[in-house]
């Protein structure tokens, strides 16, 4: 049982799936994992692939304060990625609501609503900032 658990963590460290998920920014975050994904900065070489799909994801990566229209979609998206799974809040609107905390219509960070595992600032942060930050998540995965 203990070779299987390594197979699976070596695994999922070896090619993290991610899901993209944007719970009410204003998208400047969103163009920037977009970025981060593209050629230029390219994620991939880690093995970090686009999914469209909850089951089939590892981490979800989330951005943008979350809305009240929102908040139990994003539940509904958390309770549907399988176990284990791993949250990135990405930029400062996820990370604590930033300038929509305490808004009539935002719920705040998005550890309102589902844990966070990890959280990279910024405003939107940078696609190296990103790409820091999951190879960050991946070394608390290995035990690191
Ligand atoms: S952190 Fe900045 S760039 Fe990202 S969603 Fe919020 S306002 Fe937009």
């Amino acid at each position: 049982m203990a070779i299987l658990t390594k197979l699976a963590t070596w695994s999922r460290v070896k090619s993290p799936w991610v899901l993209h998920f944007n719970a009410g920014g204003c998208n400047g975050c969103d163009i920037e994992i977009l970025a981060a994904l593209m050629p230029r900065f390219d994620a991939e070489r880690f093995g970090v692939l686009l999914k469209s799909t909850p089951r089939h994801a590892d981490v979800i990566l989330c951005t943008g304060c979350v809305t009240k229209q929102i908040g139990s979609r994003l539940k509904r998206i958390y309770d549907q990625t399988p176990d284990p799974k791993f949250v990135i809040a990405v930029g400062t609107c996820a990370s604590g609501g930033a300038p929509f905390n305490g808004c009539y219509c935002s719920h705040g960070g998005i550890n309102k609503i589902i844990p966070v595992d990890m959280y990279i600032p910024g405003c939107p942060p940078r696609p190296d900032a990103f790409i820091y930050g999951v190879a960050q998540l991946l070394a608390k995965l290995q035990g690191k």
